[in-house]
Order: C-alpha cells, then sequence, then structure tokens
C-alpha cells in the first residue's frame, strides 16, 4: 500500500516527539508499505515567527511571510529525515516546491491548483521515505506560498489524492472521532467509521478533530481519511464515503455549538421583500445567519427569529438600527445552544425528529427553534440545558451502546 502520514504540530512538538515518529514511520515500512510523510512546524514555532514579523511591522509583507512561515514546517521535514536516515532508513526530505505543489497566487492564503506527482512518485520508487514540509507550496510565478493555519493537512490530502494513495492518516493528540464531546459525556464512543458529510455536520458544529477543507477535499478527490492519535495505537476513525460503510447508524454524533445568540424580530412588516432586505443587509455585513425560522403572520405583522455567532451579535445591531421603521421591537438572547443530531441513517428513516423532541420534553427542556436537513436535526435550547441535553440524547439513541 501507499499511505501518507501526516503529524500535526504536537506530535512533533520537541526532538522527542520527533524521534517517537520517526519510529512509527519505520514501523509502516517495515510492514512493508510505501510512505509519504506530511509534517507541521514544532507546536508555537508559526506562532513564534508571526511575532517576529510583528516586532517589524502591524502589516507585514505577505510574501515575505510567507518565505518566513514556511521555513516552520521545513525544521521539521528536515529533522525527521535526519532521524529516518540515522535509524539506517532511506529518506528525503522536500519543501512544497520540490514536492510539485502547485498553489494560486494568493499569498498567506493558497488553495492548491495541482500537484505533479513526479517527484515523490520517483523518491518512493528509488526506496524512499518521502518527507514533506505541510503548509506550502510555489505559485505559477515560483514564489513561495502557504496554506493558511492548519493547511498541512489539506497538503495530506492532496497528495493522497494526486498520488492515488490508499489511506491519509491524519496524527493528532485525539484518538479520532466521538459520538459526542467526552468532557460532556465520558460514556462517549470513538467511532470507527464515519461518511464524509456527517464529517462534515460534525467539525462544522464544534467536533474540532479536522479542519473542514480537508475534508471536503477528501470527499472530492475519494481519499480514506483516517483521524488518529500518535501517542498510542488506537486504530482511529476512518472517514470515507458512505457507500463504505456497511452498517448504517441511525444516528453517528451529537453535537453542540454553545457559541449562538438568537434574534427575534418582533411585529416586522409583513410584506414581499422584508425577509430579502433585512438578511441581504446582514450579509452585507458579513453576518452568518444560520437558522432562520419566520412564523405565519396575522394583522400585516410576523415575527423572524433566527441565530448568529455571538461574536457577531454587534454587528447584527448595528444593521438592525437600520431597520427601526420595519419592525417594532427586537430582542437578543446570547445563552442559547444549539444541539444537533447527525446521521445518514436518519435518510431512510422516521421518527429519528421525533425521538429528539420527546427526549427534550422528558427532560422538561423547551425547544426555541428547529431546523432539519436529510442527515441533521438542530434545536436551539436555553444554553443552561445544553450538557443535559446532550447526555439524554446520546443515552436516547443508545450510542453508548
Ligand atoms: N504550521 C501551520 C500552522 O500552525 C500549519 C499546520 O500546522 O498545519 O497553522
Ligand atoms: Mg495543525
Amino acid at each position: 500500500m501507499l499511505i501518507v502520514q501526516k503529524f500535526g504540530g504536537t506530535s512533533v512538538g520537541d526532538l522527542e516527539r520527533i524521534a517517537n515518529v520517526a519510529k512509527r514511520v519505520a514501523k509502516t515500512r517495515d510492514e512493508g508499505h510505501d510512505v509519504i510523510v506530511v509534517v507541521s512546524a514544532m507546536s508555537g514555532e508559526t506562532n513564534k515567527l508571526i511575532e517576529y514579523a510583528h516586532f517589524f511591522s502591524k502589516n507585514p509583507q505577505r510574501e515575505a511571510m510567507d518565505l518566513l512561515l514556511s521555513s516552520g514546517e521545513r525544521v521539521t521535514s528536515a529533522l525527521l529525515s535526519i532521524a529516518l536516515n540515522e535509524m539506517g532508513y532511506k529518506a528525503v526530505a522536500m519543501t512544497g516546491r520540490q514536492a510539485g505543489i502547485v498553489t494560486d497566487k494568493r499569498h498567506t492564503s493558497a488553495r492548491i491548483d495541482h500537484i505533479n506527482p513526479k517527484p515523490m512518485g520517483d523518491a518512493v520508487k528509488e526506496g524512499n521515505i518521502v518527507v514533506v514540509a505541510g503548509f506550502q507550496g510555489i505559485n505559477e510565478e515560483g514564489r513561495v506560498t502557504t496554506l493558511g493555519r492548519g493547511g498541512s493537512d489539506l497538503t495530506a490530502v492532496a497528495i493522497a489524492g494526486a498520488l492515488k494513495a490508499d489511506l491519509c492518516e491524519i496524527y493528532t493528540d485525539v484518538d479520532g472521532v466521538y459520538t459526542t464531546d467526552p468532557r460532556i459525556e465520558p460514556k462517549a464512543k470513538k467511532m470507527d467509521r464515519i461518511s464524509y458529510d456527517e464529517m462534515l455536520e460534525l467539525a462544522s458544529l464544534g467536533a474540532k478533530v479536522l479542519q473542514n477543507r480537508s475534508v471536503e477535499l477528501a470527499k472530492k478527490m475519494g481519499v480514506n481519511l483516517v483521524t488518529r492519535s500518535s501517542f498510542n495505537d488506537n486504530p482511529g476513525t476512518l472517514i470515507t464515503k458512505e457507500e463504505n460503510i456497511m452498517e448504517k447508524p441511525l444516528v453517528s454524533g451529537i453535537a453542540l455549538d454553545k457559541n449562538q445568540s438568537r434574534v427575534s424580530l418582533k411585529g416586522v412588516e409583513d410584506r414581499p421583500g422584508i425577509a430579502s432586505e433585512i438578511f441581504n443587509a446582514l450579509a452585507e455585513d458579513a453576518v452568518n445567519v444560520d437558522m432562520i425560522v419566520q412564523t405565519i403572520g396575522a394583522d400585516g405583522k410576523t415575527e423572524i427569529d433566527f441565530t448568529v455567532p455571538q461574536s457577531e451579535i454587534e454587528r447584527v445591531k448595528g444593521v438592525m438600527e437600520r431597520f427601526k421603521e420595519s419592525i417594532e421591537s427586537i430582542e437578543y438572547k446570547d445563552d442559547v445552544a444549539k444541539v444537533s443530531i447527525v446521521g445518514v441513517g436518519m435518510k431512510s428513516h422516521s421518527g429519528v425528529a421525533a425521538k429528539a423532541f420527546t427526549t427534550m420534553a422528558k427532560e422538561n427542556i423547551n425547544i426555541e427553534m428547529i431546523s432539519t436537513s436529510e442527515i441533521k436535526i438542530s434545536m436551539v435550547i436555553d444554553e443552561k440545558y445544553a450538557e443535559l441535553a446532550v447526555r439524554a440524547l446520546h443515552e436516547a439513541y443508545e450510542l453508548d451502546k
């Protein structure tokens, strides 16, 4: 097999840890696999480099920033290659440029355009373990670019896609993807497998295991992703095509987002165009509106409720000033939480939503807003019941079994 292994900042956080990573890579090699390794900068390194730049300028030149930041990953790749060679393994370190990674022009937030597979492919054929510096490439002008914070995951997935690797393993300091946050529900179980779409829903809802952009890329390129810990031998969680998941559980996981605020617009003029005016104005001020509920109007008035990230509430207030004439009163509620139930199995089953509502009723928790999609049910509730709701739902769908 060809396996891409990516090690994040904490996994290569000091020299001892790099030595451990070398052992793990060597073990995979000993099992008879071809290995391409992608590494992050040692933890804290990228931040340190950013601070250095800020010593000189509040708004440092972006081309130079890319050159500066890309050096963090280069250090790790060179060190890991040296360690592997010392252990008797053939290994070669490559920068993004040497690995044939071509991006668009956007300095400090570039996107990978394509990868020339030849340099890495040849090196693997010659029996090398290839150790690539993550998070970087070059643009068409031959300038070094970086992919934005956390971009090494993207490097790994893109390489796995371009070289048609059998597996792309992302090593971090957590064991994989859990049915819910184990800090809230200690009975949470690590999932063996989950589909790309479920992972995307869970990630955007706060299960911060993998960067969303890299899951999207993996889905697009059909890369089998595994997220696992570099500190133990547990197998981790496979993120793959829905077809590869034989037994589709009704519900795979429960996500919690406490970082929500609810805005209630009362006595809104009930006329064509009003929703368009309000939500266009919010969009222009870059407010990320999530759920929206409008109630049926009466006497020419209606009520519109929506949720936004807490950090954007001041911007919402600014926008709403402009609608004083068309809205009677506005209520802002900060202490709300969004609890979501995610699972591909609910596509083909009924009663999943009803069970969620019954569970809330049993706990005496009031549901303030509801929204559903093919694979997700979200409920907005009072923040003080958030943990209780997660635990009750986790039990109701038997995720601890
Ligand atoms: N070193 C970069 C960062 O800290 C990229 C990465 O770790 O993925 O954001
Ligand atoms: Mg990282």
